[in-house]
């Protein structure tokens, strides 16, 4: 049996099927790129993108953090819509109906991208070659005490300044990796054009991508989409609780 939670202890007995990424975030495909085997890109089904790497009750925690993810993929895409009928109004509701909210719990968001990260780089053949730091049992021990992370470890907001929103491809995931120390050092996703930063133990700015400079928000209590121009308008907000 293997299951890459073993150090937080009481693992079962029985293996379970973990997706790599979270099912109910896609239709019915991904698309993986960077590894050999499909260093362009290749698309596979959902259903295939599975690995024995979490036992079931382990698995079964995790849970609360796909639905965070769930969560914020609804956010994105609502709010995604609701800038394209402020720009595009069928009706008088579109200019000056409310804004689209919604709420999750940031620490479980944390978890979906922690678990995300290891499910990367836990999945055998869909693996990279680097490697998680010696102390990662740590991490693993705090993600299924139910206390959460210690700061500086968490999510960042990565934005810049009247940065717009956009489409295109609507989720995009991909393990940071410290060149200099050969280590994995988070992970970076986008949801629509809401983009994150999960690191573990670095200052993100040390683990910042290459291109635009970019700034973190380090546990952002709140996400605004304002409509462009002058008298802006809210459009969307995303309440981040950090209550434990
Ligand atoms: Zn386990």
């Amino acid at each position: 049996m293997k299951c890459w939670a073993a150090a937080a202890g009481q693992c079962s007995s029985e293996q379970s099927g973990e997706h790599l990424l979270t099912k109910s975030l896609f239709t019915d495909h991904i698309v993986i790129k960077g590894l050999a085997w499909c260093m362009n890109g290749k698309q596979i089904g959902i259903n295939s993108a599975v690995s024995n790497i979490l036992c079931r009750s382990h698995n079964n925690y995790l849970s609360t953090a796909d639905n965070a993810a769930v969560s914020l993929k609804n956010f994105s895409e609502g709010a995604y819509l609701r800038k394209k009928r402020y720009q595009k109004p069928k009706s008088k509701k579109d200019l000056t109906g409310p804004a689209f909210r919604s709420e999750i719990n940031g620490h479980s968001l944390e978890l979906w991208a922690f678990k995300t990260m290891m499910n990367l780089t836990k999945c055998g053949s869909y693996s990279l070659s680097g490697n998680l730091p010696e102390n990662i049992d740590q991490y693993v021990q705090k993600t299924f005490n139910g206390k959460g992370f210690d700061a500086p470890t968490g999510l960042f907001l990565c934005a810049d300044i009247n940065e717009m929103v956009t489409s295109g491809t609507p989720y995009e995931t991909s393990l940071l990796y410290t060149e200099s120390e050969k280590v994995i050092s988070g992970l970076k996703f986008r949801f629509q054009g809401f983009r994150f930063l999960f690191s573990y133990n670095k200052n993100p700015a040390l683990a910042m991508l290459t291109g635009k400079q970019q700034n973190g928000i380090y546990r952002p209590k709140q996400i605004r989409l304002n409509s462009d121009g002058i008298g802006s308008k809210l459009l969307a907000r995303l309440i981040l609780n950090w209550e434990k």
